[in-house]
């Protein structure tokens, strides 16, 4: 079930919940229990592998990109 994060207008609490995406009407702040709520977007992160290796421009002559 995907993941699905939340700032209340009412009380400004932000909060995540799992419910599928028909009944995201009916998800309520767990603080104040208003419906009144707006999505809240986060970028995801993840780190790239090798990522050093391409960032030397060929001048370090150990790492793969150099190859
Ligand atoms: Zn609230």
């Amino acid at each position: 079930m995907p993941t699905y994060t939340f700032r209340c207008k009412n009380c400004g609490e932000e909060y995540t919940t799992f419910t599928s995406y028909t009944r995201l009407e009916e998800v309520k702040c767990p603080r104040c229990g208003s419906r009144e709520k707006e999505r809240v977007y986060r970028k995801v992160s993840f780190s790239v592998q090798g990522g050093s290796s391409s960032s030397c421009g060929g001048s370090c002559g150990g790492c793969s990109g150099c190859g």
